[in-house]
């Protein structure tokens, strides 16, 4: 499948209640491979268009994968389970956020032009939930360096208290 299927027109699929629904190698997606370990692994998301009685239009996306990542303390590969959750409340470019959705934080408002490049938006739910320092739960540092002790500001003040 190429490149190129994943991109429509988000309004009309919200108008029609349509719903798109794909597989992905994760090497689809170039911006997040540069965050990656290893490029491998596929991801599966789901739009799915809603419009409601006012004729308000949203898209309800929901994206899974795993994603290898590097464990920023043992330097290791660490699997991270990515599921992502998001309902999107479509409006026009330039067009100002009703009242009562500033309010809410469990929508997002996304600014759509008439074509949407679907993958570029998975990317950027994704990449926007992704941890900012993948850590395994257990795990020691690569190399045990013969300092035990954590360099703290306290133990940096206690140096220079015992030189005075
Ligand atoms: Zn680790």
């Amino acid at each position: 499948m190429s490149q190129e299927s994943f991109i429509t027109d988000l309004r009309a699929l919200a108008r029609d209640g349509r719903r798109v629904q794909a597989t992905v190698p994760v090497e689809s997606f170039g911006r997040l491979v540069e965050s990656l370990l290893e490029p491998v692994g596929t991801m599966t998301f789901e739009f799915q268009g809603e419009r409601d009685d006012e004729g308000k239009l949203y898209v309800d996306l929901s994206i899974r994968g795993d994603l290898v990542l590097q464990c920023q303390r043992c330097l290791e590969a660490v699997v991270w389970p990515c599921e992502v959750q998001n309902r999107l409340l479509l409006i026009r470019p330039g067009e100002a956020l009703p009242e009562d959705e500033l309010e809410n934080d469990e929508i997002d408002a996304l600014e759509v032009e008439p074509s949407t490049d679907l993958l570029a938006l998975v990317e950027d739910e994704v990449l926007l939930a992704m941890p900012l320092v993948p850590r395994h739960n257990d795990c020691e540092p690569p190399v045990k360096a013969g300092v035990d002790e954590e360099i703290s500001p306290f133990a940096v003040l206690r140096q220079l208290r015992g030189k005075v």
